[in-house]
């Protein structure tokens, strides 16, 4: 690869900040992130120790963020825990995210609040304080949203998480005609099935599972490795004129 291409996709210098980077979708993005050259400020409610190694590994440096995103409450926090860091924010990943599965006739207004706060609200109000900074500034930034296939697809019994993540990609949307002429490029990754927490119930039920596995024409779940690329080219100057934009890396399943 020439020199110029490299560049390109080079976050020498930057600083991202990860939501829910401890395991799964979000401790693949901060890792990959970090390999293209980027610091990561990990927040989550869980202990980063493993994601940490693994950053600096890659050579970057890492700040834990201690925050539960179920309220809005952190938010002004973490952006000022990042400034006082590093002095800047290049990049946001809002990855943190939760499900809750009943049918819709048993659905509790609890799992459809927890879900929504987490999974929309508080993802926005983040985009909201880290624009201000990004808006203010010469270099802009990227904001990359943790989207899903049920942002285009309605699924069964979990009536929250489809209403929330069919919302992330419509606010996808508004965020990136707001501000991509002014120098933030809002856009979304929607991964397909893959091995998380999050998918766990799914893969311990052996029906749903196979039926999954079949319609992938991949024929394989996807893994944390497999979503990095994505989020560092949606972070690059590569990406420079890709704006509201929701990229499946779901193993074709869309395509299907
Ligand atoms: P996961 O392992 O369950 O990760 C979810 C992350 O969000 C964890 O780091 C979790 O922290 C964090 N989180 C949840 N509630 C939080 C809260 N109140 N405050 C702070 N952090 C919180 O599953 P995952 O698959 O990697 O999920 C990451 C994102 O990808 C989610 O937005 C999910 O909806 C999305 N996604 C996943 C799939 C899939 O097939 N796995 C497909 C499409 C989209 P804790 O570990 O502390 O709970």
């Amino acid at each position: 690869m020439s020199g110029a291409m490299q560049d390109l996709f080079d976050l020498s210098g930057q600083t991202a900040i990860v939501t829910g980077a401890n395991t799964g979708i979000g401790q693949g993005i901060a890792v990959a992130l970090a390999q293209a050259g980027a610091a990561i400020a990990a927040v989550g409610r869980s202990s980063m120790a493993q994601t940490q190694a693994m950053v600096e590994a890659a050579g970057a440096p890492f700040l834990e963020i201690t925050a539960d995103l179920g309220s809005t409450e952190p938010v002004a926090r973490i952006v000022a825990e990042t400034l006082a860091w590093r002095g800047r924010i290049d990049v946001l990943v809002n990855n943190a995210g939760i499900i809750r599965r009943a049918d819709s006739l048993d659905f509790t207004e609890q799992d459809w609040d927890d879900v929504m706060n987490v999974n929309l609200k508080s993802g926005f109000f983040l985009s909201q304080a880290v624009a201000r900074h990004m808006l203010g500034r010469a270099g802009g930034g990227r904001i990359i949203n943790i989207a899903s296939l049920l942002s285009f697809q309605g699924g069964i019994r979990i009536p929250s998480y489809t209403a929330s993540k069919s919302g992330l990609a419509g606010l996808t949307r508004l965020l990136a005609c707001e501000w991509a002429g002014k120098g933030v490029n809002v856009n979304a990754i929607a991964p397909g099935y893959f091995v998380t927490n999050n998918t766990e119930a799914l893969r311990e039920d052996p029906v749903r599972s196979e039926q999954i596995l079949a319609r992938i024409p991949a024929g394989r779940w996807g893994e944390p490795s497999d979503i990095g690329g994505a989020a560092v080219f949606l972070a690059s100057r590569a990406a420079a004129y890709v704006h509201g934009v929701v990229l499946p890396v779901d193993g074709g399943w869309l395509a299907r």
